[in-house]
């Protein structure tokens, strides 16, 4: 049966899978959600024996039902292939007390890469299948990593040109010589004058504006996104949580159908988002417990029910998750109101207009799965040099935020749970804070040299991803004001 998406804010705006994915974003600022998550049909033995591909086969043919098996195997097998580092896509490793689902062994060293890899197959296939012949334009917003992950997976792909706008002073230095040391004819790198929210707003708007559209249009061009919104990227990252749960029951740590709790370093609750759906296909899943750094507006918003960005935005050593708009949690909004895109659409507007809104109480009880919680600047250096220390292993900063918030929420509750904690960066990606976390005399030496010293502590060979910016050259130098994004894009595209 075709499973049918709709927007979260106009009930009869619909889509199939490939629909959605080229739009990205739905009419009117919604989003696409599908009308139900469908069972596994295969049970967890089974998939306890699958490699990754297969497994992603087996979660996205349920969610992807307008591809055919072939279209789906081709994306799947191109994506998940040599350009991981291992075989596994997304070792599952058990350490200090916690298994470290390890997502950043793809080009770009962020767990971006597990659906950024796939999302350019899964848009050109799309592409094909809607008979659409404009050429896509692939916008994007990124707090750093996203950005990256897209013009890797989207350089050079045919029908394509991909413009990423990123916080010029909001993301770590590897971030950025990552970004505009970009090759690809079709790739475009902008740096903004504003923080990610400024620079993910003015995407939303470009988006939304359908006079440009038909402009665009006209001079054969169509938008798409690459943001964790398109459910292009969430799908994918359902896969690695059964992935994970699979890898606990096939080396003895759980039995089938036993929970685990998960946590996730959360930004724009894209990751999150993806576990509860998985738990929605049938993975026995107790908690999702929602880890922020000092911008906690989801910590505030799972305490008391109000989602408050009127708040000053922090620039912490976790800048893939400097957000104060999670653009995701609308997804869950709209299903904690019923699926009523009308009640939904009401707060987003509140939220639009006033930077504010309350859920209602009923709401509210629909979300006794979650837990927030939040770690400091200090306690999230002090979980990196701790587990350095006591095991030898070295998280980067945004996964030493999950670490610590799983560390508080065992405390607080005594719950002892297996749980999966979503590694989302490599330590090589945040070299600087990671080495000044386990000692601060690091911080006088270079950003490459850090990269060595790194290597000598952990042994750990330095991914390829880094060896390739040392002497890589800058292609992009593009700065612009936040106002002037539509006129930037308009150069590039020469319209
Ligand atoms: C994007 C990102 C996050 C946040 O993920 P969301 O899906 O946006 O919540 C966390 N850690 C790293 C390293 C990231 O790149």
């Amino acid at each position: 049966m075709e499973l049918i998406y709709r927007s979260t804010r106009n009930a009869n705006e619909t889509a199939t899978a490939s629909e959605a994915i080229l739009k990205g974003l739905a009419n009117e600022g919604g989003l696409f959600v599908p009308d139900s998550i469908p069972a596994l049909d295969v049970s967890i033995e089974a998939l306890a024996q699958m490699n990754y591909q297969q497994i992603a086969y087996e979660v996205m043919k349920l969610m992807f039902t307008d591809f055919t098996e072939e279209e789906l195997k081709h994306c799947i097998d191109s994506a998940y292939d040599k350009k991981f580092d291992t075989p596994e896509i997304a070792p599952l490793v058990n350490k200090a007390g916690a298994n470290y689902l390890e997502l950043f062994h793809g080009s770009t060293i962020a767990f971006k890469d597990m659906a950024l890899s796939i999302l350019p197959y899964l848009l050109t296939t799309s592409a094909k299948k809607n008979g659409v012949k404009n050429e896509i334009v692939i916008l994007t917003a990124t707090s750093g990593d996203t950005g990256k992950a897209a013009l890797a997976g989207f350089a050079d792909v045919p029908g394509t040109k991909i413009i990423v706008f990123y916080p010029k002073h909001g993301v770590s230095p590897i971030q950025e010589k990552q970004m505009v040391t970009q090759k690809g004819d079709n790739t475009f790198v902008v740096g903004i004058t504003g923080n990610f929210d400024d620079a993910q707003t003015g995407v939303k708007k470009m988006f939304s504006d359908t006079e440009l559209a038909a402009y665009m249009n006209e001079k054969g061009y169509q938008f798409s996104s690459a943001n964790s919104i398109n459910i292009g990227r969430l799908v994918p990252q359902m896969v690695y949580y059964v992935y994970a749960y699979t890898r606990l029951v096939a080396n003895g740590s759980i039995q089938a159908g036993d929970k685990i709790n998960v946590v996730v370093p959360t930004g724009n609750f894209g990751n999150i988002l993806a576990a509860y759906y998985a738990k929605e296909m049938g993975l026995p899943i107790a908690k999702f417990i929602c880890a922020s750094n000092d911008n906690k507006v989801l910590y505030d918003f799972f305490k008391t029910g109000t989602y408050d960005r009127n708040r000053e935005f922090i620039l912490t050593s976790s800048p893939s998750m400097d957000i104060l708009i999670s653009s995701n949690l609308e997804r869950l909004i709209y299903k904690i109101a019923g699926n009523d895109a009308e009640k939904n659409a009401a707060l987003m507007k509140n939220l639009t207009t006033e930077g504010v809104y309350t859920i209602t109480d009923e709401m509210r009880e629909k979300l006794a799965e979650f837990e927030g919680g939040y770690a400091t600047e200090a306690e999230t250096a002090a979980t990196i040099k701790k587990v350095y220390e006591s095991d030898n292993y070295i998280m980067d900063t945004h996964t030493a935020v999950a670490a610590t918030v799983y560390d508080k929420y065992v405390e607080e509750t005594g719950d002892k749970t297996p749980t999966v904690i979503a590694s989302t960066a490599s330590p090589y990606k945040f070299t600087r804070s990671v080495m000044n976390a386990i000692d601060e005399a690091y911080d006088s030496k270079t950003d490459f040299e850090l990269v060595d010293e790194l290597n000598k502590l952990s042994g750990i060979k330095v991914p390829q991803a880094i060896e390739d910016i040392r002497s890589a050259a800058v292609l992009h130098d593009t700065v612009c004001d936040k106002e002037d994004m539509l006129k930037v894009v308009k150069g590039f595209l020469n319209i």
